[in-house]
């Protein structure tokens, strides 16, 4: 019950209490079925409970659940391989959140920074409206300063530019460690990096020694349509982390780069009891066996095109819409001066019509369905969405039609 629970206050909560799940739906307490469009923000890639994971998941219950990082992991070694396999990668390093791995990120980058470059100090350049977690090394990577509030003195050591932005990349220097970058700000608002930018960013920044890190945390495994963003954009980055749609619902998180810089963590230099646990590798690797997949790939990039497209006719049936996004992280963006109350109450009444969404930030719809979404239930959402706003601009509320 809403305000009669003991749990921190931490969350401007949905007033739903979920049961039970099933690829891309819900149950809620009350026996109320809904369409969850928001996969435990960009988790379940493989929606709710998904058998193959579930199968894995046992037969590991069986086996071992625990080690510690003191031994030997067949388990992680497997994963490993598979993501050095798939990406630019040469090392892993797992961990237990997306937080977690930007941690990792940090230390790595600047133990580069001094001891292969030599460098006293620098800075990590990150950038505004980007969000990388909420420990506090990563909150203060994270270029919103209203999540800082309470919290302050931030870590020294960064300096934010304005995203999508080639003229400001000229402060990228030979003092800049990194620079670390989502390839579309998820919570920022669901704003996908412009190519042109992204190759300018990369350019300057191997030209100044800098090492490139993607937050691939909400973007990987398969969420934009091919299995790391970065394949969109046409280079290698140095470090990529990744969390949430790798476990399917299990907590995990990895950090992966090159050998030269991955070279700077030796023994006892980073750690983690529960990080790699082979339960979560179970996941991980049931995971990767489906994503992995280019079939499994390209149905995800005719899902995300199905989704936009009806999102686009959408657009051009109601006034001050603006759909962005990257493959299957969709935000729907709403104009101040049509939705004054912002995103909140549309997502309300998609709830009350049975459908599940986020917001991120204040003006924007999110849009996240499991990377399995099926053409029946992308029809139905883009319905409801449609006839939500049709009784919105019914109800006359003003500059809704
Ligand atoms: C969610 C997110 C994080 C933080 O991940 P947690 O698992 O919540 O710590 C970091 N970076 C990006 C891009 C994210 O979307």
């Amino acid at each position: 019950m809403p305000g009669s629970s003991v749990l921190f206050d931490t969350y401007a909560r949905f007033p739903v209490r979920i049961v039970r799940g099933e690829g891309a739906y819900v149950v809620d307490a009350a026996g109320r079925r809904y369409l969850d469009f928001t996969s435990g923000i960009a988790v379940l890639s493989l929606g709710h409970v998904p058998p193959a994971v579930k199968k894995r998941l046992e037969a590991q219950l069986e086996a071992l659940w625990h080690t510690s990082n003191l031994f030997e992991s067949p388990h992680q070694e497997a994963v490993a391989e598979r993501l050095v396999r798939l990406s630019f990668a040469d090392r892993v390093l797992f961990v237990n959140s997306g937080t977690e791995a930007n941690e990792a990120a940090i230390k790595l980058v600047r133990r580069y920074a001094r001891k292969v470059r030599g460098l006293d100090g620098g800075t990590i350049v990150a950038f505004h409206r980007s969000f990388h977690g909420r420990t506090m090394g990563a909150l203060s990577a994270t270029g919103q300063p209203a999540h800082w509030d309470g919290f302050e003195p931030m870590l020294p050591g960064f300096r934010f530019l304005p995203y999508n932005d080639p003229a400001a990349l000229e402060a990228i220097d030979g003092t800049t460690i990194a620079v670390m970058l989502e390839l579309a700000q998820g919570e920022g608002g669901v704003t996908p990096a412009d190519p042109a930018w992204v190759q300018a960013l990369v350019e300057r920044s191997r030209a100044q020694g800098a090492l490139v890190i993607v937050d691939e945390v909400q973007t990987g495994i398969g969420r934009t349509g091919t299995l790391f963003a970065y394949e969109q954009y046409g280079f290698e980055p140095d470090v990529m982390t990744l969390a949430k749609g790798l476990g399917a619902g299990v907590p995990v998180g990895a950090l992966l780069a090159r050998e030269a810089v991955a070279a700077v963590f030796g023994p006892g230099t980073h750690g983690s009891t529960f990080g790699g646990n082979p339960l979560a590798m179970a996941a991980a690797e049931a995971v990767l066996d489906v994503v992995a997949d280019p079939a499994f790939l390209a149905r995800v990039r005719e899902a995300a095109t199905r989704l936009r497209r009806g999102l686009d006719a959408i657009a051009g049936r109601h006034a001050g819409l603006e759909v962005r996004g990257l493959g299957l992280l969709l935000g729907l963006g709403l104009s101040p001066e049509h939705f004054p109350d912002g995103a909140r109450p549309l997502v309300d009444r998609l709830r009350e019509a049975g459908v599940l969404v986020l917001t991120a930030g204040p003006n924007v719809v999110r849009i996240l369905p499991p990377l399995t979404v099926g053409e029946a239930e992308i029809d139905r959402f883009l319905a409801a969405l449609d006839a939500v706003l049709k009784e919105r601009s019914a109800a006359g509320i003003p500059g809704s039609e």
